[in-house]
């Protein structure tokens, strides 16, 4: 089948201040040169550190921002396409779920007229609309009356259902999944994350799930990108990246030990250095300083990008 998003050669830059008191104006790079396809009807899992870029990828996915250079194209078009055409049809296309349903819930509004809203848009009538809201609620598991609730009756976990019915309304192709599930309790991921399942079953859907957290990324994907510092460190069929991890940071990740708390969003990483500074991208791997397996070329030469056994591919000098 042929890819329902293409990203090629994706960079986003942002100038930011560094130095003594800020005065030095530098680029920092949040992705640097990404190619990927998503593949309709798969998920996608995207994996990294807390500033790895992975929330710039969504927000570009999203098209809330634009690429510094490169394309993301949907079904063939690219995402930034003037076509009024094209531009109204992508809430049927891509739709986005985030990490904490609370603050992305309007607190004054009911949870019917939060549903309602993309369908509202589309000029639904009113009738047809109750009944759209009725179904969704149903679909995400939640009962009839918590229709004319508010966001604080609602638990984590039933929040991030409302967000998901939400995000079903406008009947998307693909759903963003932004650490969609990581501030939640243990046992209410698991439900949340077999209702997404449920879901992509019964309704087609393609996921990009994005997540610190390789125990989430592992029960929900298809595929697995490691990024770091903007870029693709490995792609691999899920099950595959956790038998045969390739990639030194993807074993440094492995045998990460998740920092309790969620919001914590880092790993205590088995490895020696800090996360280099964004506005100092190394030359060469950009994981060299922190590699244990670090061999003198990898300082001096990017190791580009290999296949190594079909769908595997690596960006590591080791192979
Ligand atoms: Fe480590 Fe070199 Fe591979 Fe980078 S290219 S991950 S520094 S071995
Ligand atoms: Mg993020």
């Amino acid at each position: 089948s042929s890819p329902y998003l293409q990203i090629r050669d994706l960079t986003r830059t942002y100038e930011m201040s560094s130095g003594l008191l800020g005065l030095n104006r530098s680029a920092v790079h949040a992705l640097n040169g990404i190619s990927l396809d998503i593949m309709r009807g798969e998920t996608l899992g995207l994996v990294g550190e807390s500033g790895c870029g992975k929330s710039t990828l969504a927000r570009l996915l999203m098209r809330l921002e634009a690429p510094s250079s490169g394309n993301i194209y949907l079904e063939g078009q690219s995402l930034w396409s003037q076509d009024p055409r094209f531009i109204d049809a992508l809430p049927h296309k891509i739709q986005m779920i985030f990490q904490d349903p609370f603050s992305s819930l309007n607190p004054r509004r009911r949870v019917q007229s939060t549903i309602a809203e993309a369908l509202t848009v589309q000029g639904m009538p009113r009738a047809e609309r109750a009944e759209r809201v009725q179904k969704l609620l149903a679909l995400v598991g939640l009962r009839p009356e918590h229709a004319t609730r508010y966001p604080h009756e609602f638990s984590g976990g039933q929040r991030q259902r409302i967000a998901i019915a939400r995000a079903l309304a406008p009947r998307p192709a693909c759903i963003i999944c932004d650490e969609a599930v990581s501030a939640l309790d243990v046992s209410i991921q698991a439900q949340v994350i077999n209702l997404l399942r449920d879901l992509q079953e019964r309704l087609g859907l393609t996921y990009v799930f994005i997540s610190h957290d390789l125990a989430v990324i592992r029960a929900m994907s298809t595929r697995i990108a490691v990024m770091y510092f903007g870029q693709l460190m490995e792609l691999s069929p899920a099950q595959e990246l956790y038998d045969r991890p390739l990639h030194p940071y993807t074993q440094a990740l492995l045998k990460a030990i998740p920092i309790p708390d969620p919001k914590a969003n880092r790993f205590a990483l088995h490895l020696g250095g800090e996360l280099p500074s964004p506005f100092l991208l190394p030359s060469g791997c950009p994981f060299h300083p922190r590699c244990p397996k670090a061999l003198p070329i990898c300082k001096e030469e990017h190791p580009g990008w290999k296949e190594i056994s079909p769908g595997h591919s690596v960006s590591c000098h080791l192979y």
